[in-house]
């Protein structure tokens, strides 16, 4: 199979059959093989008969029906475990990332590049709301994280089958993808476009579920937050050591020293309260690394061994 099409679907019962539609001419357009896999995350409309007559007429889909609602991403992931591509594309079902952008990607895959994410241009139909909160976010996450995540992506990408692979084998609960996919490594390439209106029906991300990713993100990949505290620690160290001085020099000119002491008392007391907060933190962030159950390197290549499937 060359290219699988993974599609989470939550109640989308207004847009599958287009969805569909144009998703098949791209697909059938490119003149290789695929399977268009679809995951319905325990819509309660009737997305799930939707996919199984299209199933019934279209033997390149593959649906994967959930249990219960489980999430966007959690919809996402599954799509990677029951994908058998060369090449997986991650796409919205509401048509807001266009389809006809895949032949772009696949362009780039075939030049080469592993992880080929689509960097939004226009996003046309958001409130200002959510394109400032977009904006400063990813200011936030890539000054904790060392710039990894990259600006104006979403889900929408098209991922080799080895980078697919390392993500298939990241066992973490919290999954923030277009990070993990970041994270990889790789060869990393974006095509640009314009981000559509949604087709029909409405978002299922509301503010709640986009702070949950936002958090994701934020905590998946950066250790920054919990050495806030020894940080705080070391400046309330400071302000003792100045207080310190102070009181030195007020008692050697004769300064009456108001209550220089209690405060001094109380910066030294927040100052090692701190550190230790920001102890227990590093030992915290050590145990979390561990127990996400990451792979330790990621090999790109292999050269020279005797199992030739590892070679390019
Ligand atoms: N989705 C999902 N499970 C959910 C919420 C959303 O599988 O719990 C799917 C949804 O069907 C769509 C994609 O995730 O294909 C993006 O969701 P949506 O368009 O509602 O989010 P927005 O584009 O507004 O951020
Ligand atoms: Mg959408």
């Amino acid at each position: 199979m060359t290219y699988s099409v993974i599609v989470p679907c939550y109640n989308e019962e207004a847009v599958l059959e287009e969805t569909h539609k144009r998703l098949t001419q791209v697909m059938s357009g490119m003149g290789e093989s695929y399977e268009i896999v679809y995951v319905n995350d325990g819509s309660r409309d009737r997305t799930g008969e939707i996919l199984r007559d299209l199933q019934k007429r279209d033997e390149h889909v593959k649906c994967v029906m959930f249990a219960r609602n489980a999430g966007h991403q959690l919809a996402v992931t599954a799509g990677l475990d029951w994908a058998t591509g060369d090449a997986v594309v991650i796409i919205d079902a509401d048509l807001q990332d266009p389809p006809e952008v895949i032949p772009l990607m696949a362009e780039k895959w075939k030049q080469g590049a592993q992880v080929i994410s689509g960097k939004r241009k226009a996003r046309d139909g958001e409130t200002a709301f959510k394109k400032v909160t977009a904006s400063v976010y990813y200011k936030v996450i890539n000054f904790l994280t060392g710039g990894m995540i990259p600006r104006d992506t979403g889900d929408f990408r098209m991922v080799d089958k080895k980078a697919a692979d390392v993500v298939r084998g990241m066992p973490e609960h919290d999954r923030f993808l277009r990070g993990m996919f970041a994270w990889v490594g790789f060869r990393q390439d974006a095509v640009e476009y314009d981000r559509d209106r949604r087709f029909a029906g409405e978002s299922h991300y509301p503010l709640k579920k986009m702070l949950k990713l936002a958090a994701d993100g934020i905590f998946s990949f950066s250790d920054k937050p919990l050495k806030i505290s020894t940080w705080l620690g070391v400046l309330y160290g400071f302000v003792t050591l100045c207080l310190l001085i102070m009181t030195l020099f007020f008692d050697i000119f004769g300064v009456p020293l108001g209550g220089l002491r209690l405060y001094i008392l109380i910066c030294f007391v927040a100052c090692t309260l701190h550190i230790c907060i920001g102890v227990a933190g590093e030992y915290l962030s050590r145990i979390y690394d561990e127990s996400r159950g990451r792979p330790l390197y990621i090999v790109a290549d292999a050269l020279g061994f005797e199992n030739e499937e590892n070679e390019d």
